[in-house]
């Protein structure tokens, strides 16, 4: 079945090499575009240098490419972006939606991570501060391809939450619903790391008028020893002349037929039957992979 209004993305952030888990996760995505003939779109989510290691944006846009998953149109970068997510943290500080918060991290200790509303009627300058949200006391919730139904209390287990830091540098929070909007996507394949960040961006995407995307949060790996394999998690690049058996591991770990006849095809050979192929219904919740395959 092809779905022309289909929009995917591939969303990497430049603080390291793409590992096996990111891999993972970017064929998943690739593969629910094109599956029905739908566009896949890249996103560089550069918002905050002090964190981005050097060299690491070409190194995934090369490795992608190397890779076989091809991309449309222009990548987009988020730190071209600034003008568009300045507005909004201007509107919605202007409306009350938002409000400065002078918090130190101290002050916020023994909070559990939940904002305590200390500054929310401070009425605190902008200058030198850190922009929050007000969430409402309210349940958000949806239901995710693989996940099924997810739901949180915005108010309970997560606060008031940070849509413009301190130093000026914008919360991913903020930056990725603006772009997803922005750029049309219609359907969020990422990882489930990810997973509980999503009602804050339900939140945003209601208070800004923007239509709700389909999400499918893939699970994350963990490693024999029960560790998960996320962005923390420091790997060299992925190799290039590993593209092949890599993509078969990938897709393995997603559940997806890998025929060892393709052992000697191409990276592009691979992706166009695996295409052809793709059953999201068969990705498990969660998924382990000996240690010997995350090399
Ligand atoms: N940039 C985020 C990351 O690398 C992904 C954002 C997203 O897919 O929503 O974890
Ligand atoms: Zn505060």
């Amino acid at each position: 079945m092809t779905d022309p209004r289909y929009i995917g993305r591939f969303a990497p952030t430049p603080s390291g090499f793409l590992h096996f888990g990111s891999l993972v996760a970017a064929l998943a995505s690739w593969l629910d575009a094109r599956a029905v003939d739908g566009r896949w779109l890249l996103r560089m989510e550069d918002t905050d240098p002090p964190r981005e290691m050097p060299g690491a944006r070409d190194a995934i846009l090369q490795t992608l490419e190397r890779y076989g998953l091809e991309w449309d149109g222009e990548v987009v970068f988020q730190s071209q972006r600034h003008h568009a997510y300045a507005e909004v943290v201007e509107r919605l500080f202007n409306m009350g939606l938002a409000y400065a918060c002078t918090c130190s991290r101290k002050q916020l200790e023994g909070y559990d991570g939940v904002y305590p509303g200390l500054c929310r009627n401070a009425g605190h300058a902008r200058e030198g501060a850190a922009i929050r949200l007000r969430v409402p006391e309210l349940l958000y919730r949806f239901d995710d391809r693989v996940q099924g139904r997810f739901e949180q209390h915005l108010g309970r287990e997560i606060g008031d939450f940070v849509i413009q830091r301190r130093d000026g540098l914008y919360a991913y929070q903020l930056a990725v619903v603006l772009d997803d909007a922005w750029q049309g996507v219609t359907d969020i394949v990422r990882g489930a790391d990810l997973l509980d960040n999503t009602p804050r961006q339900l939140y945003l995407q209601e208070l800004l008028g923007f239509a709700q995307p389909r999400y499918l949060h893939i699970p994350l790996i963990v490693q024999p020893d029960g560790h998960k394999l996320g962005k923390s998690y420091r790997s060299p690049p992925l190799e290039v002349d590993q593209a092949t058996p890599l993509l078969l591991r990938a897709l393995r770990a997603l559940g997806q037929e890998a025929p060892l006849e393709l052992q000697g095809a191409s990276p592009a050979e691979v992706l166009a039957v695996a295409r052809q192929q793709w059953r999201p219904e068969r990705i498990a919740r969660q998924m382990s992979v000996p240690e010997v395959e995350l090399r």
